[in-house]
């Protein structure tokens, strides 16, 4: 199968209101051509080098969101460009970003990661960290991100009521922190679902899904 027919079928199966983030992280430059030649605009890297390399190849109306770990020190080269970033996970990395984005010039969207999973493995917020990053003073009063909403990792396992269990407590979070009422977010985002769960994901409230291997594999 090429990409632009796994690109068709994909699209074909995402209600209207599901954004399709084509993970092209670890592919050629190429590759991510032939997605963007059937319309596909975005694309998602996990590593800040890798994404500024592509970008600077790339047509300027590509948008790029890191959807990686986040390191502090590695937010400057991605300010320029980045449409949105999916994994802050601490105050000080959103007070980067804020830094960052104001050096800039602009807003940098930003989604907050949520630890989901069983697994230690994986990065993220829990509920009550989410709650004291909202509800501090630092929070409100960075005006050069904006929180579009949450992004989260189901267990890397085979028991769909695991992870429809795991989705479903992110968009329960995300359902709680709707009544927050502060100019920096506009809550209207969850970022859930990959190549093997993303319908899943679809059907349990997820706005955003992250599809690499379904579109790039094989080649
Ligand atoms: C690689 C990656 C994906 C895409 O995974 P596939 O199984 O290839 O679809 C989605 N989200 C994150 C955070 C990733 O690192």
């Amino acid at each position: 199968m090429s990409i632009a027919s796994n690109l068709d079928s994909i699209n074909a199966s995402l209600p209207e209101n599901v954004t399709l983030v084509a993970v092209s992280k670890t592919k050629p430059v190429a590759d991510l051509m032939e997605a963007y030649e059937t319309g596909q605009r975005i694309f998602g890297e996990n590593k800040i080098q890798e994404m500024a390399d592509k970008w600077e190849q790339m047509p300027k109306d590509t948008e790029w969101h890191m959807i990686g770990h986040v390191q502090t020190n590695k937010v400057r080269f991605m300010a320029p460009f980045v449409s949105l970033i999916h994994g802050v996970d601490s105050l000080k990395l959103l007070q980067e970003i804020n830094k960052q984005a104001l050096k800039n010039n602009r807003i940098i969207d930003c989604l907050l990661q949520i630890h989901i999973a069983e697994e230690e493995t994986k990065f993220g917020l829990d509920e009550n960290e989410l709650n004291l990053l909202l509800s501090s003073t630092e929070f409100k009063e960075m005006k050069n991100i904006r929180i579009l909403g949450l992004m989260g990792m189901a267990t890397f396992t085979e028991d769909q009521n695991q992870i429809k269990k795991e989705f479903t407590h992110l968009k329960s979070i995300f359902d709680s922190i709707q009544t927050l009422q502060t100019e920096n977010c506009e809550l209207n985002t969850i970022s859930m679902g990959m190549s093997g769960d993303y319908q899943l994901a679809i059907a349990c409230g997820s706005t955003m899904v992250r599809i690499g291997s379904s579109i790039f594999r094989g080649r």
